[in-house]
């Protein structure tokens, strides 16, 4: 370790000074009132400025995000961002904007509202989307919300039940909970999709809606969504869409020619806002015609995440139709292009066309013989740290045992997939040769392996004075 990568305080020398005064300014004459001066001198680090200015810009460093690497983790599309949102979302006009403002004066706002809804209903075949919800999960609680108020404006108050896939992301069945609807799990077949022949006898008047993604979470195309529009339907449920990965689908399929009623957007996700580290988000939820009326039901004040919004226009204008169109296919084929350069090293465990993401179960040599146990899927995230990647998802989805899900996203050129497939092989051929380089990586971060448990629940993320 580097002597200025220790934390600040462990810097200090006493005595130490952070800029020069020149003698006649340090010897002038303080005319302060004395009830204003502290008694005692603060406990900061005694530091020079070299020092400071290290500190943090090497603390900066160790962090990583989109622009200082690939980060394919998946179910999380975390594309490139343009720059260009940024100067947008920070334009004055809009920065200094306060949400209880005479309405008279934010007609812009206002249509940039209008003009977003316009766009995404024509992207995603809905009718309007309301924006007040700020995350994906509190789309999902605000269209829920939507579906319960119908059921109950048609006094069809035994509509207690929503359907969810067991591929699906936590968060749908968590919303559901919330919601105070009875969640009922459907099985996924051997081809990772919805079982047509299980959903049927879940179906009656006791089912409220079905909450679907799709593509789902495996990164696979619900082939049979038209029947299982047609059956949920029938039963007088409706079919609300998980949109937070609708980034494969821009430009190719839309939820409401699926026959979903109901839906929200990621606009952090797929729209382009950086993303991870806890926000800011946006989750607009969608409504097909006839549900329009229950639009207003409302979570939360006020219009959202009001920039988060404005980066999403400013995304769909500087493509345009057609790279929007471009950005959804490019996603799959890259997912496409990983999985295949790597099946020779890791467990394909569904092996078929994917759209932006798919799921490898482990290694298949994991290099386990007597006594030594084989290198696992967190061994393989911790070792790509080493190589300076993000790791892509592990442990989810729940379906298998090894998951490891990646989602390299449109924004990645061919040469950097093809240093992340290289990366990924190396790995391979270390865990076969030796799995315990694995075991101990990442070598080279400047904290290893943490107690994940104890890191969660008891993180201690401030240096405390030990006198
Ligand atoms: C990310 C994600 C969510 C939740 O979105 P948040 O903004 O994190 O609340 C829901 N569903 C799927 C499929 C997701 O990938």
């Amino acid at each position: 370790m580097r002597y200025y990568d220790k934390l600040v305080f462990e810097l200090s020398k006493p005595g130490r000074s952070g800029f020069s005064l020149s003698q006649e300014w340090a010897d002038a004459p303080l005319d302060l009132d004395p009830a204003l001066l502290r008694v005692e001198a603060p406990v900061l680090p005694e530091v020079s400025e070299v020092d400071v200015v290290r500190h943090y810009t090497n603390l900066s460093q160790m962090n990583f995000g989109v622009d200082t690497g690939f980060y394919p983790l998946g179910s999380c599309t975390m594309k490139y961002n343009p720059k260009i949102n940024e100067e947008i979302a920070a334009l004055p006009a809009f920065l200094g904007l306060h949400p209880l403002q005479d309405p008279e004066t934010v007609k812009g706002a206002r249509t940039v509202l209008d003009w977003t809804d316009r766009l995404l209903a024509e992207i995603t075949g809905m009718k309007h989307f309301t924006f007040k919800p700020c995350a994906g999960a509190h789309g999902e609680l605000t269209g829920l919300m939507i579906l319960r108020e119908y059921h109950l404006s048609r006094g069809d108050e035994g509509r207690t039940k929503v359907i969810v896939p067991d591929s699906a992301h936590g968060t749908n069945p968590a919303s559901a909970a919330v919601c105070g609807l009875e969640i009922v799990e459907v099985k996924s077949n051997a081809a990772g999709l919805v079982d047509v022949e299980e959903l049927k006898p879940l179906l009656g008047p006791d089912i409220a809606g079905i909450m679907m993604t799709n593509p789902n979470t495996l990164g696979l195309f619900e082939k049979d969504i038209k029947e299982i529009a047609a059956l949920v339907h029938g039963c007088g449920g409706l079919l609300y869409y998980d949109g937070a990965n609708m980034n494969p689908l821009l430009g190719a399929v839309r939820p409401g020619d699926m026959g979903f009623d109901i839906m929200h957007l990621n606009l952090h996700k797929t729209f382009s806002t950086p993303h991870g580290g806890g926000g800011p988000g946006s989750g607009p939820v969608g409504v097909a015609e006839h549900l329009v009326p229950f639009l207003g039901v409302s979570t939360s004040g006020f219009h959202g995440n009001f920039g988060v919004i404005l980066r999403a226009l400013a995304y769909i204008l500087m493509l345009g139709k057609q790279n929007v169109h471009l950005a959804g296919r490019l996603a799959t084929l890259n997912a496409n292009y990983i999985k295949e350069c790597l099946r020779d090293a890791y467990k394909l465990p569904i092996d078929s066309v994917c759209k932006h993401e798919f799921v490898f179960d482990g290694l298949i040599d994991d290099g386990a013989c007597e006594g030594k146990a084989g290198a696992t899927t967190l061994d393989v995230a911790k070792r790509l740290l080493d190589f300076g990647y993000h790791a892509p998802t592990i442990y989810f989805p729940l379906l298998f045992h090894q998951a490891l899900m990646i989602e390299p996203t449109e924004t990645e050129s061919k040469e950097t997939l093809d240093d992340f497939i290289a990366v990924m092989h190396k790995i391979a051929e270390e865990a076969a040769a030796d799995p315990n380089i694995l075991h101990a990586a990442p070598h080279n971060a400047p904290i290893s392996r943490p107690d994940e448990t104890t890191a969660a629940r008891n993180p201690i993320l401030k240096w405390e004075n030990e006198n």
